[in-house]
């Protein structure tokens, strides 16, 4: 095997999860997105260990969605981006729940199932506020209408998506919330078993009026907080389950003086021990941490010397530097007492967590421990 490896944490991400749950109650379900791999997780992996403790998953896509079904998930799975029509089978035969945030989409899935004698089960997607997908809260009622009027609809959920949870300064998310309960109200009466959900993350954290009847924390489930505010009580168990670790793959002296890497934008300052680690930039370990990122090898911190390889990338760890091929290198995680967290890598990369996590592709496998 490659001795690039991204390790998930079978008892933190599970501890993850049943926190999350002691902090939404009994009553209130757990929805676990699981998109871009689960959120660079490994999806089949994070699926199977997941599926005992949520309620439902959420993916991005099709695809995302049938991978699921053929590793034998059997929970519910929604699909939140907009759909193709040509999708739509795919849709219906593996069982995936429909977002449907206009009349034009829900016909196209009414007139399909018709045609081929089939149900769908739907969710009516509602902008509250992201000005993004979903239908507008005017709007809404029309399309509820034809959903519930439908003889191959079954209308499982309706929901929402917060623009602006994590911030500080909450009134966009009450704006939100309120919008949403207009709406709830309004489906309560007509359907009273519908899933009304709205919460990610931010809400999770930081607003309990934002739960209804499920939640979908997606970056919380994976052990990050959305926002710098303060957590106490039981999200303040939750912690990373992701580390990202690699073992020392060549050692070699060089002289003072001499640049190191492509177009030499590191030069030793003496006599000096360079090692090689086996990952780069073609494995999502970006090239924006040249000279900058940093590695921990038997419980030390080093900073990376010189442009990051699509491969690999060299470390000068010093005259008197300790470290032989076949060291664990730690990139992501804990090693003995030191610890490298992704938010150094976001903010050296002027990202944010998310996208330096889905990042890392498949070229890198991912095991439980
Ligand atoms: C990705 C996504 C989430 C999860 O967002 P986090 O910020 O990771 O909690 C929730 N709902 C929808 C519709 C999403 O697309």
């Amino acid at each position: 095997m490659h001795p690039t490896v991204i390790e998930i944490n079978k008892k933190i991400f599970e501890n993850n999860l049943v926190q999350i749950r002691k902090q939404i109650g009994v009553g209130v379900r757990l929805l676990l997105p699981i998109k871009a791999n689960a959120y660079g997780h490994g999806l089949i992996s994070v699926a199977q260990l997941a599926e005992p403790l949520v309620d439902y998953f959420g993916v991005a896509c099709l695809d995302e969605g049938i991978s699921l079904r053929q590793s034998g998930v059997s929970k519910p799975i929604l699909v939140f981006g907009a759909i193709d029509e040509e999708q739509i089978r795919g849709l219906v035969e593996n069982n995936l729940e429909i977002t449907i945030s206009s009349m034009y989409k829900a016909t196209l899935v009414h007139e399909y199932c018709l045609k081929y004698d089939k149900k769908c089960k739907v969710q009516i997607k509602v902008d509250t506020g992201m000005n993004r997908v979903g239908i507008r809260p005017e709007s809404f009622n029309p399309l509820l209408d034809f959903v519930l009027a439908s003889s191959v609809l079954i209308l499982t959920g309706v929901y929402s998506h917060l623009a602006m949870s994590e911030a500080t300064d909450k009134w966009v998310t009450e704006a939100q919330i309120t919008s949403f309960s207009a709406i709830v109200e309004t489906v309560k009466v007509r359907k009273p078993s519908v899933i009304c959900h709205l919460a990610n993350s931010g809400g999770v954290c930081y607003h309990p009026s934002s739960y209804f009847d499920m939640v979908r924390p997606g970056l919380l489930s994976y052990g990050y907080f959305p926002g710098e505010n303060l957590i106490t009580g039981n999200l303040a168990e939750i912690s990373p389950c992701f580390s990202l670790k690699s073992r020392v793959s060549y050692f070699k002296v060089v002289n003072k003086g001499v640049g190191i890497s492509y177009n030499h934008r590191y030069h030793t300052s003496e006599m000096t021990r360079i090692i090689t680690i086996p990952i780069g930039y073609g494995d999502g370990y970006r090239r924006g941490l040249s000279n900058s990122g940093e590695v921990i090898i038997r419980n030390k911190r080093y900073r990376i010397s010189g442009t990051i390889c699509m491969d690999m990338f060299m470390v000068d760890i010093g005259s008197n530097g300790e470290a032989y091929v076949g060291d664990e290198v730690v990139l992501i995680g804990k090693q003995g007492d030191q610890e490298l967290k992704i938010e150094e890598l976001a903010s050296k990369l002027d990202t944010i967590i998310y996208e330096v996590l889905v990042g890392f592709n498949e070229r890198i496998s991912r095991v439980v421990v």
